[in-house]
Order: C-alpha cells, then structure tokens, then sequence
C-alpha cells in the first residue's frame, strides 16, 4: 500500500519505516524541515535502535516532505502521528492534531478517492469522533463514511525497542468507524501473527488509556511496597519475584526505582486525571499513581543527604539522564527533579548518558558533562539514574552510590544504598 504518516517523531517515523521494512511505500510528512533532511538522507533524526538500518536499507521506500498535497495524493492511508503533550493544567494539547487534520482535509477537499485516515496519536475518548471527524469533514466539504474512512490505532510501543514492538506487538487494536476502513487496516495488518482487536473509535483511545495508566499504577505500586520493604529490611525484588509469578500479576514493571517518566505515562496519566475531573468520576488510583511518583525521585536526594548531610559545594555524579535506557528521550526523566533538588541544595554536578546529553543540555546548559561514565565517578557520591548497560562497566570500590534502578554491579561500593533496598 501507499502511505503517508503526520509527524515523523518516535511513532510516526517508527510506522513509517516498518511498514517499509514491510513493502509498503511511505510519504513522510513534517514540520521540521531539519528532520525531513535526515530521513531524505537515510539517518534517523533520533535515537531508536535499528532504525539507522531500516533507514539505509529501505532509502527507495521512504520520502519524507513539508508538502501534505504531494503525500496525500500519493497515499491511499495516513497515519496521523503528531504529538499530543499536556498543558499546564494536565489536559490535552489537541493544537498539532487539529491542525494536521485541517492540512490533510484540505487536501482531500480536491482527491477524488477514497482515501483512509488513520489517528494513531494517543487521544482521550471521544477525541476522533468529536474533534477529528467533524474537522475533516468541515475543511474537506466530503463525508466521513463515505468519501473518507476514518479509524483509531493506538501505538503501544516502548521507546527503546521501538522497531520490535512495533513488528511484534502483543495486540494489534483497530478502532473503526465504517467497515471499508476496518477492512482496510485488516488488510494492512494481516501478516502479524498477534491478536487483532476491532473495537468502536471511542473503545480503541480508552484501551489505550487505560494500558498506560495500569502500567504507571502497576510501577507507583511495587514502589509504595518497596519504600514499606526499605524499612522492614525486606528486599522488595525478593518479592517482586515471589509475586510476578503469579501469572494474574505477572513479572514486567515490578521493578521499584525512582518511578516512570518519558513522553508518556507521564502525561497521559495527567489527561486522564484531568478528564475524569471534567466528567465527574474522580480517578482516585490514578491520582495516588502520580501522587507516588512524584516523591519517588526525591527519596534518592533524602537518602543520599543520609551520607551527605550538606550538599552545599559537593560534587554529585548523575549517571543517566535519559527516562530510561535506549533512548536519547529525556521528556520527564526522573534525572530532572532529582537535578533541580540537588541544585537547589547548592550541589555542583557532573553527568553522564550515552545517547541523552544533548537533549539535556537544553534543559540544564550549565552543569558538567562528562565525556565519558568512569568520569563521573570523580564526583564525591554517584546517583544512577537510568540503567544503562555500560554503568554496570564501572568500578563502583571506594565510592559512594545511591541507587535508582538496582545495579547489582554498583553494590561493590564503599557506601551503597537503593532507593527501596
Ligand atoms: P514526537 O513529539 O516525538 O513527534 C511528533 C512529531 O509531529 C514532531 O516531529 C513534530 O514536528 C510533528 N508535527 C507537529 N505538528 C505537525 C503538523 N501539523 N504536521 C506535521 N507534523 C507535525 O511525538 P511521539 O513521541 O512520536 O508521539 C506521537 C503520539 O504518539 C503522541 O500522541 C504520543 O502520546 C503517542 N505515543 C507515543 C509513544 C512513545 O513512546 N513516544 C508510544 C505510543 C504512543
């Protein structure tokens, strides 16, 4: 099939290039003139592995472009991708997805086919049918059912290891709203061997919701259990073990650390919270979730001021400022608060991440970066903030390290602490 995709950030450049990799031929289309250079010149414009290489392999596949007429008309399904961020008070930023919506139905004003659009951007309940449809349908003067397909396809994949979640997903859920679009996505979708769910648009963007905000809840509980094992002295990956074999619980995101950040849960967790206020149906777990991960990070400076008592003038290591590893994505790394709370308290310090630096010097320009790991290790105690796999490298002997992720490596230390052990 030919495709086009709107927003070529971590989904949508992902989509495009494993349909690629898939056969499918993909018009790319952004805003960024910057990144659709890159993608023109086969090299991704962020970190994700393989990427790189599908980019290279499938350059004959894959065009990118500012120009919505040139992909639409040559494209019989868009994916609309464009980011979906929270404002101040927690609520959806719609901006980029009404405004891509109005460019694709003014296209379509003049297309004389049938022509599949696709939300694939997490969007609350309600969002495609009263927002997206009735924008197309006002900007294109055709009807939706009809002339346009409509559908919701939430993404479910994890920043990191994008490109396999991506092409083996555990579920594939196809929201429609007429049957020309649900056979259309069928059709495209039919070579993954997971389970394909169809669902009405709404049940396919609450799917969506309620998978992340489980999976952010599911992180906040094992915490609260591992701040209570903390003062037991019980080792809460002890029990994590003990009850992630329970196969209604399961193992995956039983891992207590200084809780969960990156471009989603964070705010989608705050637009559900903000939603269920509207409606009236406060969504209580979901507020203590938030409420949980708000501290969460800040116990590493209270632990660390435990053998610190005064941070002022100290020099403090920060291993890993990216959300977590494998990704240069530092959108609410749990590597922010932590900074702020130790700048605050006059701490100067020194950092190191692999792939996420850069990013981070637009948020923090003047604290030091570090060329290399080992060279944080200089700083008068260390905190890990990520779990990278090269950390787990270092020599920890004779220093001090709080610990924010479980570095079995780090526990060699002179003085070793976890957040929750
Ligand atoms: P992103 O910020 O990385 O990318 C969004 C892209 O859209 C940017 O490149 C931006 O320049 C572009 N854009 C904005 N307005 C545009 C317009 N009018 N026309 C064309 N392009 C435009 O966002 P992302 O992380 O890829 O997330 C996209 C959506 O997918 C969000 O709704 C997000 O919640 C959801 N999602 C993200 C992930 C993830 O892990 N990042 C996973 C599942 C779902």
């Amino acid at each position: 099939m030919n495709l086009s995709i709107i927003g070529t950030g971590y989904v949508g450049l992902v989509t495009g290039a494993c349909f690629a990799k898939l056969g499918h031929t993909i018009t790319c289309v952004d805003i960024d003139l910057e990144k659709i250079q890159k993608i023109n010149n086969g090299v991704p414009p962020i970190y994700e592995e393989g990427l790189d290489g599908i980019l290279s392999t499938c350059k004959d596949k894959i065009t990118a472009t500012t120009d919505y007429k040139n992909a639409l008309l040559n494209s019989d399904v868009t994916f609309l991708c464009v980011g979906t961020p929270s404002l101040k008070n927690g609520t959806m930023d719609l901006s980029y997805l009404k405004e891509a919506t109005k460019q694709i139905a003014a296209v379509l004003k003049n297309k004389n086919r049938w022509h599949l659009v696709v939300v694939k951007s997490t969007v609350l309940p309600g969002t495609t049918q009263d927002i997206v449809l009735p924008l197309l349908q006002q900007n294109s003067g055709k009807k939706v059912g009809t002339d346009i397909g409509l559908a919701m396809n939430p993404e479910f994949l994890k920043e990191g290891v994008a490109i396999r979640d991506f092409l083996q997903p555990d579920r594939i859920v196809i929201g429609s709203y007429d049957e020309r679009s649900r056979t259309t996505l069928r059709e495209l979708y039919k070579d993954f061997s997971c389970p394909i769910v169809e669902t009405s648009l709404s049940a396919a963007e609450m799917i969506k919701y309620a998978s992340n905000t489980f999976l952010a809840t599911k992180i906040s509980f094992i915490n609260e259990i591992g701040n209570l094992c903390k003062k037991l002295k019980i080792d809460t990956y002890e029990v994590a073990k003990g009850m992630g074999l329970d196969s209604r619980i399961g193992r995956p995101f039983l891992d207590s650390g200084i809780g969960w950040g990156g471009s989603c849960f964070p705010k989608d967790v705050d637009a559900l919270i903000a939603w269920a206020k509207e409606i009236k149906e406060p969504a209580r777990i979901i507020e203590s979730a938030k409420a949980v991960n708000t501290d969460q990070p800040l116990r590493l400076v209270e632990i660390l001021k435990k053998h610190i008592p005064r941070l002022k003038g100290k020099t403090i290591g920060i291993l890993g400022l990216a959300f977590k590893p494998n990704t240069d994505d530092i959108r609410e790394s749990r590597a922010i608060p932590i900074v702020k709370e130790l700048l605050r308290n006059g701490a100067c310090i020194k950092a190191y991440d692999p792939q996420a630096m850069d990013n981070f010097k637009n948020l923090y320009p003047t604290i030091e970066y570090c060329s290399s790991a080992s060279e944080v290790l200089s700083a008068d105690a260390v905190l890990i903030t990520t779990k990278w796999k090269e950390f787990a490298t270092l020599d920890y002997q004779g220093k001090i390290v709080i610990d924010g992720r479980r570095l079995e490596q780090a526990k060699n230390a002179k003085i070793y602490e976890g957040v929750c052990w």
